[in-house]
């Protein structure tokens, strides 16, 4: 049977220890091994200047691609093809000799990207879920896993969270039978410090179950989708009720953080959540600092920003150079980033990004084909929409679903309008559409720019 199956029919006591012995081999996997000194690498890199990380990641990259180029076969046949070798790679500019590379590629020709010169048993096969196309798969060293794990800690601990600190954790996974009726809502991974809420109870009749909980164990730390916290805290400021204890950290994931979620939550908990960007393929990785920028790791992952032929911003292209097991050299992420000029007052090193724009699909596509981007930004200030999702099926013409709470009113929906007409027009169709809960698929991610407009229809 099924492992899933499995658990879904076990009682509740057991459901809690299997939680908890999955955590255990997840804590294994991550912060087994050489992790300690993996981290304490990463820290010793803190602070370094701009020169040294650039020194250190051309090193990397260099010996990375050596090992590419005689390892595995798709890099193998490029090096021949285009008469070039380990010692044309001496940083990042140099990556320009070499094409970009796509995830259907990877996808497609996915034997011809794997090392030979690595064991299968000192890897995991890992997989993307990807919301568009299918998802990846594509094997990983253990000690790669540890390097993600290391640069991620590295960014909680500079805001003060530690190991032991016990976390609210509210994300896609279904902890908790879908046909539960009643509380509990949530599941122990006691060795990971982690209380998993379920993301697919939390409508408005069970939230005050969610609110009791976290009352009764007060996690400081909250982490997950920004869309479900975001409902927890919408919740509350429509109780006009506070959890009745100081949150200290909120950190968010998987999805974009759109200003008025992080406008809600700070309103709600007394706490701005902190954002990461990072990709299960170890392409790039973003961290925001305690003064509130986001530092591109540059010894993590050699990151290119190239010019957003479509539009505004940056595409975000990166190569892994942390694990040999499965190269990805330019691999375009498909996300886009704004930039910041110059370096932050808190010392760590990195370029600056102002803004990850998030997703290529989440475009509007106005009549004559126009994509407009950064529709988040019309939601601002607007805390009285719990939820929103933007779904077009034809150019020039777009839903706003809304999920309102009960201060919601006509001034709202005005100035809604407002804005999304400064956006996209005044020619293009805008319909209001109020719904009880957002669809949300089935990792439990929400998309804020639900399309079927593909690119091929324009
Ligand atoms: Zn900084």
């Amino acid at each position: 049977m099924d492992k899933e199956l499995l658990y879904l029919k076990l009682p509740i006591f057991l459901q809690n220890l299997a939680c908890s012995i999955e955590g255990k081999r997840i804590q294994k996997n991550r912060y087994g091994g050489a992790f300690n000194e993996i981290l304490q690498e990463y820290e010793s890199r803190s602070y370094w200047d701009n020169d040294q990380v650039a020194r250190f990641r051309g090193e990397r990259l260099r010996s990375f691609i050596g090992q590419a180029f005689k390892h595995v076969p798709y890099y193998r046949e490029m090096a021949g093809q285009l008469g070039l070798a380990e010692k044309d790679f001496a940083g990042l500019e140099d990556l320009q000799k070499l094409p970009l590379l796509t995830k259907s590629k990877v996808q497609d020709e996915y034997s011809r990207f794997l090392s030979g010169a690595i064991t299968q048993n000192h890897c995991i096969t890992s997989h993307t879920s990807g919301t568009t196309g299918g998802g990846l798969r594509f094997s990983v060293t253990k000690r790669a896993i540890q390097e993600q794990w290391a640069v991620w800690w590295r960014y909680r601990r500079w805001h003060g969270i530690d190991f032991n600190t016990w976390c609210g954790y509210f994300g896609g996974r279904s902890v908790v039978p879908l046909d539960q009726k009643k509380p509990p809502y949530w599941r122990y991974n006691r060795p990971g410090r982690q209380i998993l809420y379920s993301g697919y109870h939390m409508n408005m009749e069970n939230m005050g179950a969610y609110v009791d909980h976290l009352r009764k164990k007060r996690p400081p730390w909250l982490h997950g989708y920004p869309s479900l916290l975001t409902l927890l805290g919408s919740f509350l400021l429509d109780k006009k009720e506070s959890l009745g204890y100081q949150v200290k950290w909120i950190t968010i994931g998987a999805e974009n953080l759109l200003p008025n979620q992080a406008d809600i939550m700070e309103r709600a908990f007394g706490v701005r959540p902190r954002q990461h960007y990072g990709l299960a393929e170890g392409v790039a990785n973003i961290s925001e600092c305690p003064i509130g920028n986001l530092h591109v790791d540059e010894d993590f992952a050699a990151v290119e920003f190239i010019p957003n032929p479509e539009g505004l911003g940056y595409k975000l292209i990166g190569t892994n150079f942390t694990n040999p097991a499965t190269p990805l050299v330019r691999y375009d992420t498909e996300d886009l980033v704004e930039l910041e000029e110059g370096s932050c007052p808190c010392g760590r090193p990195g370029r600056i990004v102002k803004n990850i724009d998030g997703r290529k699909e989440d475009y509007v596509t106005l009549k004559d084909g126009t994509r407009i981007g950064r529709m988040d930004h019309v939601f601002k200030d607007l805390i009285n929409i719990r939820e929103a999702q933007i779904y077009q099926s034809v150019p020039g013409s777009i839903q706003v679903r809304i999920v309102k709470n009960s201060s919601y009113n006509k001034a709202d929906e005005k100035q809604l309008y407002q804005e999304l007409v400064k956006r996209v027009g005044s020619d293009t169709n805008i319909e209001f559409l109020y719904v009880e809960k957002l669809e949300r698929s089935n990792t439990g991610k929400l998309r804020f720019v639900l399309s079927e407009i593909s690119e091929g229809k324009l």
